[in-house]
């Protein structure tokens, strides 16, 4: 089979054999070829030792941890891996192979894959197949290599492998496979929460999160790293005067698959919006179901989520705003102060991701996507904007402030400040010296 490959893929190849080594492309990089997809990862295995691959790439650089050794390339984003044949013995852990020993042949390195379409090789000229992986690949299906049931043992990051790659591909799990997920499920604990964490994102990032997280849900794996989140389900607010037609957990899915930011932390926000609920339902007398409070509640199990799952400070800090402020009012009487304040809230980089949540939120509850109120709201979103005065524009300052009522540098000056500025967007006062130097006295008052 003759396939399209770069150039510089074609030199590693002919580099090897002229050394009489054997080389191949393997793992995910033939099955993208295969599915014709762009291959972003190249891996080559070979018998060759990394001391020997580096006699033949002596710039290559030797991670000796995993025995892999990266050969970059003037034109290419990410250097290309070759990593020696090997074997792995021993998995005490469910995590980490107690050894790592070099394999003598290509079929050893491809017995330790975890999934049938990752476990074939390609040497330049033919495909090596011998999991049947082209027909899994066919087939869309997900399958372990060998005993689904042992390989998870082994290496219980491979069950949330299994989902993500089904995510990302539009594969089904294979029935064993899936069945051994939900036997293992547990077993997901024993994995760092960096790499769960990492997983998660790709799901997220896939074309259909969805079908993703609904995998979670189903293999149990959901209830071992989001508990929160499986609180939700069965969890009603369909009540007298009220839109919503799902369950909590099942509004939480709806709005995640119709959220069309593709951010994966605004898509994690969008399907936990709402995680507080459980703990905030009240039934009242009168048959009405209330959640009084639950965006703050969200909030606290949001940032329990962010750092149990070791976010970056970025990541988390735009989670939790996404979560505490979804409930923002879009009324057409609010004045530019509060939108003004909306937007300092949610920061301007999250406005649209904000807007994006809501929709999805709307759109998740059986709502239309759009209302006048919220049409509205995002023009007047624009407006407060590009209206050019700001605090600087003040005839007053920090200095006035601290002079007249005497106190120091601090947070305390930007409050008043900020309190005159919006006294005088809303024209409740003009922008002169004289009147605002007296307001300051009247607005501690
Ligand atoms: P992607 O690059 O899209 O994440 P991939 O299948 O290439 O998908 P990598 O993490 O790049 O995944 O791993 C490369 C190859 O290494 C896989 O195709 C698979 O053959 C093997 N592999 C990776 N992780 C495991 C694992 N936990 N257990 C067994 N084999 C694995
Ligand atoms: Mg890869």
């Amino acid at each position: 089979m003759n396939f399209n490959l770069p150039k510089e893929v074609i030199e590693i190849i002919a580099k090897f054999k002229k050394q009489n080594f054997e080389i191949y492309v393997v793992g995910g990089a033939v099955r993208d070829i295969l599915m014709g997809h762009i291959v972003y990862d190249w891996d080559f295995t070979t018998d060759a030792q990394p001391s020997e691959i580096l006699t033949i790439y002596p710039d290559g650089f030797y991670d000796n941890s995993f025995g892999t050794v990266g050969v970059s390339f003037e034109n290419l984003d990410r250097p290309f891996e070759i990593t020696t044949f090997r074997t792995e013995h021993g998995y005490s852990d469910n995590r980490r192979p107690d050894k790592v020993i070099w394999g003598k042949t290509l079929e050893e390195d491809l017995k330790r894959r975890d999934f049938t379409i990752n476990a074939m090789a390609y040497d330049g000229k033919k495909i090596i197949d011998l999991y049947g992986g082209q027909k899994d690949l066919n087939n869309k299906l997900i399958r372990a290599v060998g005993d689904p049931n042992e390989r998870f043992n082994e290496d219980a990051l491979r069950m949330m492998r299994a989902v993500r790659i089904g995510g990302e591909l539009n594969f089904e799990i294979e029935e064993k496979t899936l069945e051994a997920i939900k036997i293992n499920s547990t077993l997901i604990n024993k994995i760092a929460k960096e790499r769960i964490k990492d997983e998660l994102f790709k799901i997220l990032k896939s074309s259909n999160p969805y079908k993703g997280i609904v995998l979670l849900k189903d293999t149990g794996l959901m209830q071992e790293i989001l508990p929160e989140l499986m609180k939700c389900f069965g969890v009603g607010q369909k009540s007298p005067q009220r839109h919503h037609i799902y369950d909590v957990g099942n509004h939480l899915l709806m709005s995640l698959k119709e959220c069309k930011s593709p951010d994966p932390v605004t898509r994690f926000a969008t399907l936990i919006h709402d995680i507080g609920k459980p703990q905030t339902y009240k039934k009242l007398d009168s048959g009405i179901i209330t959640f009084y409070n639950h965006e703050m509640v969200s909030t606290k199990i949001a940032i329990n989520i962010a750092d149990r799952l070791r976010f970056s400070a970025k990541e988390k800090g735009k989670f939790v705003k996404l979560i505490r402020f979804h409930q923002f009012t879009v009324d057409e009487h609010q004045t530019d102060s509060a939108i003004r304040r909306f937007l300092r809230n949610i920061g301007l980089e999250n406005v649209e991701d904000m807007l994006a949540l809501r929709v999805a939120d709307r759109l998740g509850g059986g709502a239309r996507e759009t209302s006048w109120r919220l049409e509205e709201f995002k023009k007047r979103l624009f407006e407060v904007q590009k209206q050019p005065f700001s605090i600087k524009d003040l005839k007053i300052n920090g200095k006035d402030v601290m002079e007249i009522l005497k106190i120091p540098s601090g947070p305390k000056v930007g409050e008043i400040l900020e309190k005159i500025f919006n006294e005088v967007v809303e024209k409740n006062l003009p922008n002169e010296r004289k009147v605002l130097l007296k307001s300051i006295t009247v607005l501690v008052q």
